[in-house]
């Protein structure tokens, strides 16, 4: 493999490593830390890109709520 091959076969990986990135980017969900309301165990949840209130279920009480 020559340097010019070896190149194309950098930049290729690199625009595939971008592409998969974006996509993760446009699924939109993004994890956000959220303090129990009632016991103060902070869970994570999974948020829509975009939604600010997010219902979720405490792990530590099962305390039904949503973040603020
Ligand atoms: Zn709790």
């Amino acid at each position: 493999m020559d340097k010019k091959a070896l190149r194309e076969e950098t930049e290729r990986l690199v625009r595939e490593a971008m592409e998969r990135k974006a996509l993760v980017v446009k699924q939109g969900n993004t994890r956000i830390e959220a303090k129990c309301g009632k016991c103060g165990v902070a869970n994570r949840v999974s948020a829509e890109k975009g939604a600010t209130r997010v219902k979720f279920v405490c792990k530590e009480c099962g305390q039904k709520q949503e973040t603020l």
